[in-house]
């Protein structure tokens, strides 16, 4: 669908300064496919959950203090720095079952 609109690990290397927001983005998180859609995955421990979110899944809160999962599209129209700006906050469970 949107692969071809994604910017190549070629075109990533050729960005010499890259944001908070891009090294977000490739300091550690994994892919994940969910619903056909290719995601950047990463864990946040209890010790780092240190406000609440809406989990996009299942429409309840993550309190702060529970760890969960972040996860940002690896396939936004606009890049990775635009996904990330855009990443939800969703339970460990319901990322599990999505
Ligand atoms: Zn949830």
């Amino acid at each position: 669908m949107a692969r071809s609109r994604r910017t190549n690990k070629y075109q990533r290397a050729a960005q010499s300064e890259l944001s908070d927001v891009t090294r977000l983005a490739y300091g550690g998180a994994r892919r994940e496919t969910r619903r056909g859609t290719e995601w950047f995955v990463r864990d946040i421990p209890a010790h780092r959950a240190e406000k609440s979110y809406r989990c996009p899944a299942c429409g309840t809160d993550v309190p702060a203090g529970q760890a969960h999962v972040v996860a940002w599209s690896a396939e936004h129209f606009f890049g990775d720095e635009a996904a990330v700006r855009e990443r939800r906050h969703f339970h460990a469970h319901c990322w599990r079952i999505l």
